[in-house]
Formats: C-alpha cells, structure tokens, sequence
C-alpha cells in the first residue's frame, strides 16, 4: 500500500520560495494502477520522485506499507520521462543495472525481462542504435528488473508514435496481469489514463502561469491559422 500524507514540496529559486506540491494526500491500494494527469509543471514528475525516494517532500510523508521510501530499497522503481539509459552499455546491461544487489541468476532474469517487453533479440545493441520505443521498452524492462512493490513511470510512452504507443499500453496490461504490482503511470495523455487505469487522479497547477487557459494562449499563435491547416488534415 502506497500512501502520501499531507506532503508538501517547495523549490528555492531566485526569486524565492517556489510551492509546486501543497498537501497532497493519495492512498493507493496494492495492485492498484492508478494514472495521475495534470498540465505541464504541476508537479506530476516531482510526485513520483518523491515515491522513488529520490526526493523529499519538504512536510509530510510518503510510506511504503508503512515505512518511508528511501532510494536504496527496492521497493520502489521509476522509468523516468527520458529513457536515461547509459549509452556506452548494452540494453542487457542497462537492464542488468536495474537487478537488486546480489541478484542470483542475473543473466537469466535479463534474458526474460529482455524477453518480457519484446527485446530478445536487441539484447547487444547500445541505446543509441535502437528506436525511442526500443529505448523505452528496456528502461521498463530496467524499473521491472528490481521486482518492486510500486513501478513508477513517468510519461514512459510519451515520446512514441501512436502505435507502438497502443503496443506498450497492451504491454504494461499483460505484465500487470501476470504480476500484480502496483503502478503510479503519469500522463498527459487522458485517453490512456481513463484506459488503463482503476482510478485517475488530478493534479492542479498552484501556479497561475501553468494553468491549463494560460497554455490555451499560449499555443494559439496569431497569423499561423491552425484552423485552416486542422481542415485541411482531413
Ligand atoms: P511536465 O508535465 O512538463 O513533465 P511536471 O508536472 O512533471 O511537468 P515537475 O517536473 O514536477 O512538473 O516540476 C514542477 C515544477 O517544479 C516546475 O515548475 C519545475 O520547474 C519545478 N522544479 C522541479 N524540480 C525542481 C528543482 N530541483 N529545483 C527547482 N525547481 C524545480
Ligand atoms: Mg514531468
């Protein structure tokens, strides 16, 4: 059971005290997916660090079946937004560096979990020389190598074309229903959220200048006729 309670994240900037999470309470059962939308800078991946235990809120706390997240258990595994594979390994051995210290049977459990998204056969190549959904596909397959309770994942099919956007989301099910960890999913994406989550949950902006009308104006460029060129896409 993941539980967040009443935390609070705030960043020093030059201009002082910057509030991005204000008591944030969420209680997410085991097994549970659970997909967190909200516009861009609300807070969503300063969330999920918190969960991996790679950030501290400023108040409050974030617990693990009862204990405080700490990044050096295993507990707890993110796919960040960015694949951030290291470029001079193999993706077996990027996937290697998700295994628990000590793992027994390391190349084994590699060559399954390579296996497991698809990458048997990749399983020598360098990151640089596969696609982003390649790429994506072994940082999964790196957050799974630790055999968490909670898989966090961070916009983790952000970046890739619609299909193989379709193939990971059938992925991430298929995985999920041989072993039922919990997932916190962040994305932008609502179809995807409502999709395969069990429950979405909102984030809202604290910000003014992030709030969802001010992108609405700030995407509407005058003289670039986006209308006329949406018609024409169809
Ligand atoms: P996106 O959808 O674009 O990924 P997000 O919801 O994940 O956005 P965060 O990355 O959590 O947003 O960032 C929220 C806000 O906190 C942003 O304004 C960001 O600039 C600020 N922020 C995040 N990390 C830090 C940091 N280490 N120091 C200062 N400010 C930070
Ligand atoms: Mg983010």
């Amino acid at each position: 059971r993941v539980f967040l309670e009443n935390v609070y994240r705030a960043f020093s900037t030059p201009r002082g005290q910057r509030e991005v999470l204000r008591n944030v309470r969420l209680e997410i059962s085991a097994g549970e997916i659970i997909a967190i939308v909200g516009p861009s800078g609300c807070g969503k991946s300063t969330l999920l660090r918190i969960l991996a235990g790679i950030d501290r809120p400023s108040r409050g706390f974030a617990r693990v079946n009862g204990t405080a997240v700490t990044d050096t258990d295993a507990r707890t595994a993110i796919a960040f937004q960015e694949p951030r594979l290291l470029p001079w390994r193999t993706l077996a051995q990027n996937v290697a560096l998700g295994l628990p210290r000590g793992a027994r049977h390391a190349e084994t459990r590699v060559r399954t979990l390579l296996e497991l998204v698809g990458l048997a056969h990749a399983a020598d190549q360098k990151p640089r020389e596969v696609s982003g959904g390649m790429a994506g596909r072994a940082s999964l397959a790196r957050a799974l190598a630790r055999n968490p309770d909670v898989l966090l994942l961070d916009e983790p099919f952000g970046a890739l074309d619609a299909l193989t956007r379709l193939r990971m989301q059938d992925l991430l099910l298929d995985i999920h229903a041989a072993q039922p960890t919990t997932v916190v999913l962040v994305t932008h994406d609502v179809e995807e959220a409502l999709f395969l989550a069990d429950r979405v949950v909102l984030l809202h902006a604290l910000e003014p200048e992030t709030s969802i009308d001010s992108i609405a104006r700030t995407i509407s460029v005058p003289g670039a006729r986006p209308r006329d060129r949406a018609d024409e896409a169809f």
